[in-house]
């Protein structure tokens, strides 16, 4: 850590405005559990024993820095420098009122402070005075609880829950980051007082599921929050996919643990959260869509597009963003079957619908499709596999061919009616749709003139030529 102070311009010039205005100072928190786990921090945060806001206009003053948001609600500030967040903050003892999470801010001490953190392993604080520089704080223990690899609270659990309840939530999701356990104290807590959530945001809420998801393995959280009874707090219709059921010998996979292995799948490909939201959702439409038949055992016939709908209820109570990313999700979760029912009969014109449908998320598609193969039979999961590379040739063959990627009608509707010198009516409709059949089975070429002899061949037929 001395080597670190010593050599960083921001924490020499925090170290020396500390000690030229008597004021002791710390940098606390994530930035320093981050150095022992050897983790690259984005942010750093500064406990100032004192006004956060002040001290903050004095060093960003120093470095120059003009731009400082503040927080006067909270007590703190913060300026970038050099892509770092730097946030600075007063030394607080907290009481909360218990219907929100609005804090009563009171001055306090390290100790004070360090108390009101939500883990052990978040509480560590290395002194940036001259007297001490360097020296590690660690009331709690963090630095053994990092070892042993566990989450704890400094507190008894159900204080640090029950004060701010989000910590259950941030409890889960960095032991899903880190892969760490909880401590039994705090899962044991964590259940009694799961109600508590309800006061949290959604906004706050899906801020900890997104860090989730983008983990190494997010089934661990999704499965620490069921075996809480947080899940079904605030996202009952996922905890709806647990389970299996058997009639008469034949049963179904349980679609709670399955979609949490191709969520985990999606992880190790790709980084791209909405992607990981298409894992998590595509097939949140199963339940509601679930049969039995005596002939055909199980059916969850059209769950893609149940599915779809219940995506942008799930998105509009979650306070997502209702733009192009849950188009995007939808999207997925409606075509999530197609690349497998291709696999089954890979013709031209089925790749050509696919590509026509899917467009520039084909990639993504195939990365989703070939994610919800989770069969055990490993031969069968091989087979899948190189299928689908059977389909991705396909598909970049028919792409040269027939740029159907960001495909626009090779004729407009106003060329349709000039050409046919019609006004706008069913007509046009009718004529443009089978242009775009016509193309998308191969019978005619992505062109504008086939596509015009075609309508004029289609408009005789019709009688309007
Ligand atoms: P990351 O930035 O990777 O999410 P972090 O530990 O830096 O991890 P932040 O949310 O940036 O987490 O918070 C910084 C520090 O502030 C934490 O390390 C912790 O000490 C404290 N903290 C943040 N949120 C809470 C909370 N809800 N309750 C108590 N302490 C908190
Ligand atoms: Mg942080």
């Amino acid at each position: 850590m001395i080597k670190q102070i010593l050599n960083n311009k921001i924490f020499k010039t925090i170290s020396e405005i500390a000690d030229k205005n008597e004021i002791e100072v710390y940098v606390i928190g994530g930035f320093v559990r981050d150095y022992f786990l050897n983790r690259p921090s984005k942010d750093i945060d500064i406990l100032v024993i004192g006004s956060g806001i002040d001290f903050s206009l004095k060093v960003a003053e120093e470095l120059g820095i003009k731009k400082v948001s503040k927080f006067k609600t909270f007590g703190t500030s913060m300026f970038k420098y050099k892509n770092m967040e730097i946030e600075f903050v007063g030394a607080r003892k907290e009481s909360y009122s218990r219907e929100s999470r609005n804090p009563i801010i009171e001055n306090g001490t390290l100790d004070d402070d360090q108390k009101r953190r939500d883990f052990t392993i978040n509480a560590m604080a290395f002194s940036l005075n001259k007297a001490n520089l360097g020296e590690l704080l660690d009331p709690f223990n963090g630095t053994g609880d990092l070892n042993e690899k566990i989450i704890r609270t400094p507190l008894n659990p159900d204080i640090t829950f029950s004060d701010d309840p989000l910590r259950m939530l941030r409890a889960i999701r960095f032991a899903t980051q880190l892969n760490f356990e909880l401590d039994e104290l705090v899962f044991n807590s964590i259940q009694k007082n799961k109600e508590r959530i309800n006061i949290i945001t959604k906004e706050r809420i899906v801020e900890e599921l997104n860090k989730i998801l983008l983990s190494p393995y997010p089934s661990t959280g999704f499965i620490l929050l069921d075996k809480t009874g947080l899940l079904n707090e605030f996202f009952p219709e996922f905890v709806n996919l647990k389970g299996t059921e058997t009639i008469n010998g034949t049963s179904h996979k349980d679609n709670f643990f399955h979609s949490l292995e191709v969520v985990d799948n999606l992880a190790k490909k790709t980084d791209n959260l909405w992607l990981l939201w298409a894992g998590l959702l595509h097939d949140i439409g199963k339940p509601k869509s679930k049969r039995y038949n005596e002939k055909t055992g199980f059916t969850f016939h059209a769950h893609e597009i149940i599915g779809g709908k219940m995506v942008v209820n799930i998105f509009k109570n979650f306070k997502m963003p209702l733009n192009e990313k849950l188009n995007y999700v939808k999207k997925l979760v409606e075509l999530h079957l197609r690349p497998i029912a291709i696999v089954k009969d890979v013709t031209d014109s089925a790749v050509r619908r696919l590509l026509f449908e899917a467009g520039n998320d084909i990639d993504d598609l195939m990365k989703l499709a070939e994610a919800d193969i989770t069969s055990k039979n490993e031969a069968k999961v091989k087979k899948y596999l190189s299928n689908f590379e059977i389909v991705r040739q396909k598909l970049i063959e028919i792409e040269e061919k027939d740029k159907l990627r960001n495909w626009q009608p090779p004729i407009t509707g106003e060329e349709i009616m000039e050409f046919l010198k019609i006004k706008p009516s069913k007509d046009v409709g009718i004529i443009k749709n089978k242009i775009k059949d016509a193309i998308l089975d191969g019978e005619i070429k992505n062109t504008k003139e086939e596509a015009f002899k075609y309508m004029s061949n289609q408009a005789k037929k019709l009688g309007l030529l």
